[in-house]
């Protein structure tokens, strides 16, 4: 597509906040600038604590009868949703490149299939999974039933906005909640956009809000509200545990967590695939700019494979040069801010001054002036006590760490507060069985990275989170377990 940037001039932007079924203006809005070009953007409207009253408040009073639907039909309505989406693609893609600026065509391409994906992988399931009963005995039987939670809260990111929406609203809705979804600041209208479809759709009004807000404000008022029964955060860590906090600060709701990464990919000596490992390595390190949660930004290689996939990397490197994220031949567009784009030169910057070698590819593609476009960056010579090595830097910024042993590698790898996804490259059965018995991570990959579909189940362990989205196992997140125990006697 030649035109994104005349498309994007004449969309239609939604920025009210969507409660009960209607779009409604609040008191303050937020201005924003774009990072491709530093012009102003379309100003959101910020919820405040009487919004997200109101928006609790419509969940609540439309939540049981939503709950009493049955399953299936449930699951038209959120199939209906899916196709919806899925004629309003471009829209989508083109809603979400304005924002954040990742390239149009990734979105396009595969962002939003991924999350329209998604809404289908969920609707589909709902009406196959069975409740259970306790074994068969004398006089008593025992009801194993999922109940809905009620009123839930979803908490979102910017970086893959839709899809990590997705993971959350079609499982809680599906389950019979009723919900209200917070987007990240810099990523509000795509889901506003969705907003207006749920109605399409067949969603009551008051069962899907889209609220908005500055997350120390409208998160918080979520986080801490009485009716809310569970919340449901993807984002950084640090937010995490104030979320985590905020719960016990008031009713003890559910707290599950998606949270931050620093993913080892492990190359051993027993590996035959060099070149192919550090191709997979750049696709899944350099992709949107390492805006990417499970991003495996630590590479924990064998002394004798490093110049091979060294050499093969920083090839790999120079196709993910950023370029202006609205013309459709780039597939990498710039990072979301200006805070994004200093924080990680700061982190770059640190590494030199601390005699860290850092490799940036020679290629440069046309950016518009003031984008926040970041060149791929490979920083080696460094130990795995630096900062860089440490902390998630969420930026295309990738650190090498060379070892003598695979045990030394799962060592530093299991060296880590993080703990959300990982890989092990090696053609040892042995040695592939033990490390990923080992490694501390909620998904390992085997000989590849970032595959996995709906199908798997997603989160981390330690710091990068509580619970799984993506699989029927996000359902159970989505509910309480009632026992149902019945004593009866025999009249025949
Ligand atoms: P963030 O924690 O700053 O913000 C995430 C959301 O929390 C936003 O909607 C924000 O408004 C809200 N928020 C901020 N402060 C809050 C508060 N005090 N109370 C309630 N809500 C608050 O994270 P970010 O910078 O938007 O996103 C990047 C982070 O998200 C990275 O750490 C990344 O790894 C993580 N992430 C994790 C996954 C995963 O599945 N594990 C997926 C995507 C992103």
């Amino acid at each position: 597509m030649a035109n994104v940037e005349e498309k994007i001039r004449n969309l239609k932007v939604e920025t009210r906040a969507y409660i009960n079924g209607k779009f409604v203006e609040t008191e303050s809005t937020l201005k924003k600038f774009s990072s491709r070009d530093g012009k102003i953007l379309p100003e959101i409207f910020l919820c405040g604590e009487s919004e997200i009253n109101f928006a609790v408040d419509s969940a609540k009073k439309s939540q049981s009868a939503w709950a009493e639907k049955s399953p299936t039909d449930r699951k038209k309505i959120l199939l209906r949703l899916a196709d919806l989406v899925e004629d309003n693609r471009e829209e989508l893609a083109l809603l979400d490149t304005l924002e954040t600026n990742r390239a149009f065509q990734n979105y396009y391409d595969d962002s939003i299939p991924k999350a329209i994906e998604a809404i289908r992988y969920f609707a589909e399931s709902i009406d196959k999974i069975y409740d259970a009963a306790i074994p068969a005995r004398g006089n008593e039987s025992g009801i194993i039933t999922h109940m809905p939670l009620g009123v839930v809260a979803a908490i979102v990111p910017w970086n893959d906005p839709l899809v990590v929406s997705a993971w959350k609203f079609a499982p809680a809705l599906l389950m019979g909640n009723s919900l209200v979804i917070k987007p990240a600041e810099q990523s509000s209208l795509s889901i506003l956009k969705v907003a207006e479809l749920t109605k399409l759709a067949g969603i009551p009004d008051g069962v899907f809000n889209v609220t908005p807000g500055l997350g120390e404000v409208a998160g918080k008022c979520l986080a801490l509200h009485p009716d809310v029964r569970g919340i449901f955060f993807t984002g950084s860590s640090e937010t995490g545990k104030l979320i985590m906090q905020y719960s016990g600060q008031s009713n003890m709701k559910r707290v599950y967590l998606e949270c931050g990464g620093k993913s080892s990919y492990i190359v051993t000596k027993n590996c035959n695939r060099i070149a192919e490992s550090a191709r997979v390595l750049a696709q899944n390190m350099f992709y949107n700019q390492g805006q990417i949660c499970s991003a495996p930004s630590r590479v924990i290689i064998d002394r004798s494979k490093i110049d091979e996939f060294m050499e093969v990397l920083k090839v790999e490197a120079e196709k993910f040069v950023p370029g202006d994220p609205f013309d459709s031949e780039n597939k990498v567009g710039c990072v979301v801010s200006r805070e994004q784009y200093d924080k990680i030169q700061n982190y770059v910057n640190e590494a030199k001054s601390e005699g860290a070698e850092i490799f940036q590819p020679s290629t440069r593609k046309f950016l518009p002036d003031q984008a926040c476009g970041v060149l791929p960056t490979i920083v080696s010579n460094v130990t795995n006590d630096s900062k860089i090595s440490r902390e998630e830097v969420f930026g295309p910024v990738v650190v090498i760490l060379t070892v003598d042993s695979t045990a030394e590698a799962v060592k530093i790898a299991n060296d880590s507060e993080y703990g959300l996804a990982g890989a092990v490259w090696s053609d040892n059965f042995d040695e592939v069985y033990s490390v990923t018995k080992n490694l501390q991570a909620g998904l390992i990959h085997v000989n590849s990275y970032g595959n996995d579909d709906d199908s798997s189940p997603f989160g981390g362990v330690k710091q990068s989170g509580i619970g799984k989205d993506k699989s029927i196992y996000a359902f159970e997140k989505y509910s309480d377990v009632k026992t149902i125990w019945i004593h009866h006697e025999e009249n025949l």
